[in-house]
């Protein structure tokens, strides 16, 4: 297979017209090029004026692979193509009887436990919400109703924080093995668009990604493994360094010792289980602020100029960084086109906001987080008081936020002006917030520490050159956006355990490896690998 790259053809050609561009550009006789299949298509729109090119690499099938290599071997954008196939690392003998358990069902627990359900490994998954249907309909409770579930909300439940999302499924990890094409595939095989396999930044969606969760438990399922709802682990069995088994909320203790714990960010009351019970961690940086909400039309204009609206690019994403004079760094957090602003507190009495869309993306406002980066010295006692401090920081700035938004789950906000004019804001103008159930008008000055505050507010203007409109008046600020990745990492060592902890894999955004659903389904992979060679080498020794 022969690798072609930085194909160029104009946005608006025929399906067929591909072919003949790779035959021409490869200069192939009639016949020659077997196949092809489009491994990724990435647009350019940051020339203004200039004509859109969508720009392709291709995977190609010749005839005389060979001789069209050797043809062109000073030419750069033509290689062999890498090897991106999943190939398993191992597979459980049949009737192995040792079944690992993965705690947590979010994008990390999920590909874990498909990974060692392929393998043959019979994984048994906990997870403390409830299955996607009776999740969705407790999560329009506090959306519709003003009604919090603290066992089943936008982070607890199956498909974990990303279900109720924008589904993006991109990340930077580096990802030597494609792992990440392994997520794509199963995803595709599980129902999604065959499109996120090649478009340069792929979603889903939260009305694809629902189908997709439950199809991929039920392959799980099917496999020999067992998903079971309602089942939170509420305590570790550790002996002598070694874990031994688990106890959920019931009072049943499963023995195990092999686990996954893919808790998420959100899984506070977990993540202080696990301190008392000694398992290592320590405090890690993170991000607060807010979200901001404009017309989709405004970031469309800004990006694609003449293409804006253009069907074939759809809404428009972008993506800012401010370094402010006081030393903090502001910038754009899980931006969300043509999506709205998400109610995504799991506690009782706190607020916090973040982002989701449909496959369409046509709802009327972009939103995304601006969020300011902080680390363990911010927090409160700072680095010495423990790994927990980050957590103590979140919970305090989530309650001020429930009050400040009048104490009943709507959230409180300000109109950008008003915001960088320091002024408390009492009318909206054009933009409307999307938040459900609702918002409340006024000063954010108080609902976040004023370092803050000062670089949000020099952030604004500053983007507002990058976009135009980005800062303007009745731009949207609604907060507090607290849960951008986790404040804590339970680290573990090159063997994916914990540190003092044999037999427990931290995994996925809780444990601090992953910050997304993309990066968090690469670390599943991983840690199920790590897994699984782990159970077959006891198995060995005994
Ligand atoms: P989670 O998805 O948080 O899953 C953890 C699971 O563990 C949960 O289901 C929880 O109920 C369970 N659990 C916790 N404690 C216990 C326990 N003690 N016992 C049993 N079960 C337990 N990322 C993107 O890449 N793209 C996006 O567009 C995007 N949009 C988002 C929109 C929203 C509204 C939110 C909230 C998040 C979004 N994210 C997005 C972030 C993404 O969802 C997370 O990075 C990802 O879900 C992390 O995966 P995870 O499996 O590590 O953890």
């Amino acid at each position: 297979m022969l690798r072609l790259t930085e194909l160029a053809l104009p946005i608006e050609h025929a399906p067929e017209a591909l072919a003949p561009a790779i035959q021409q550009r490869l200069r192939l006789p009639d016949g020659d090029l077997r196949t092809f299949t489009v491994f990724k298509r990435s647009y350019d729109a940051r020339k203004k004026g200039s004509a859109l090119s969508f720009v392709y690499t291709v995977d190609c099938e010749l005839r005389d692979e060979a001789a069209v290599l050797a043809k062109f071997k000073d030419d750069r954008n033509v290689n062999p193509a890498p090897d991106v196939s999943y190939h398993p690392v191992a597979a459980a003998p049949a009737g192995f009887g040792n079944r690992p358990l993965v705690v947590g069902f979010g994008p990390c627990g999920i590909f874990a436990a498909l990974i060692l359900a392929q393998m043959g490994f019979r994984p048994i998954v906990l997870e403390r919400g409830k299955p996607v249907r009776k999740r969705t309909k407790d999560t329009w409770g506090l959306w519709r109703k003003n009604a919090l579930n603290p066992a089943s909300n936008v982070q607890f439940g199956e498909g974990g924080a990303g279900l109720f999302s924008d589904g993006k499924l991109y990340s930077q990890v580096k990802d030597p093995k494609f792992h990440g094409r392994k997520v794509l595939h199963e995803f595709v095989k599980a129902g999604a668009p065959e499109e996120i396999l090649y478009v340069s930044k792929p979603h889903i969606g939260t009305f694809r990604l629902t189908g997709v969760v439950t199809r991929m438990r039920e392959e799980i399922e099917a496999l020999g493994g067992e998903v079971r709802f309602e089942q939170q682990v509420t305590d570790l069995q550790v002996e002598d360094g070694h874990l031994r088994g688990v106890t959920l909320a019931s009072g049943e203790t499963i023995a195990a010792d092999h686990v996954i714990l893919a808790l998420g960010h959100s899984a506070r009351e977990t993540f202080r289980m696990l301190h008392a019970r000694s398992v290592y961690m320590e405090a890690k940086p993170f991000s607060i602020g807010f979200r901001i909400e404009h017309p989709q039309s405004l970031i469309d204009r800004a990006r694609l100029g003449r293409y804006a609206g253009h069907p074939l690019l759809g809404a428009a994403d972008y993506k800012l960084v401010h370094h402010a004079k006081n030393g903090r760094s502001v910038y754009s957090f899980c931006m969300c086109p043509g999506g709205t602003v998400v109610a995504a507190t799991s506690e009782p009495q706190r607020v916090v906001t973040n982002g989701m869309s449909q496959y369409s993306r046509n709802e009327r406002n972009a939103n995304a987080g601006i969020v300011v980066g902080i680390s363990p010295e911010d927090y409160p006692g700072g680095v010495e008081a423990g790994p927990l401090t980050g957590i103590a920081l979140q919970e305090e700035l989530e309650s001020r936020a429930y009050v400040l938004g009048g104490g009943n789950y709507e959230a409180p906000a300000q109109l950008v002006g008003d915001f960088i004019a320091g002024q408390p804001s009492t009318a909206l103008g054009e933009v409307e917030p999307s938040y459900k159930p609702g918002v409340k008008l006024g000063d954010l000055a108080p609902s976040l520490p004023d370092y803050a505050i000062e670089a949000i507010r020099e952030a604004l203007p500053a983007f507002g050159k990058q976009i135009r409109g980005f800062d303007r008046h009745d731009a949207v600020l609604t907060g507090v956006e607290t849960r951008t990745s986790s404040p804590l990492r339970i680290t573990r060592g090159d063997n994916y355990q914990s540190l003092n902890t044999r037999g427990l894999y931290p995994a996925g955004e809780g444990a601090g490896y992953a910050g997304g659903i993309m990066s968090a389904g690469i670390d599943g992979i991983r840690v199920a690998e790590a897994l699984a060679l782990s159970l077959l080498a006891d198995a060995q020794q005994r």
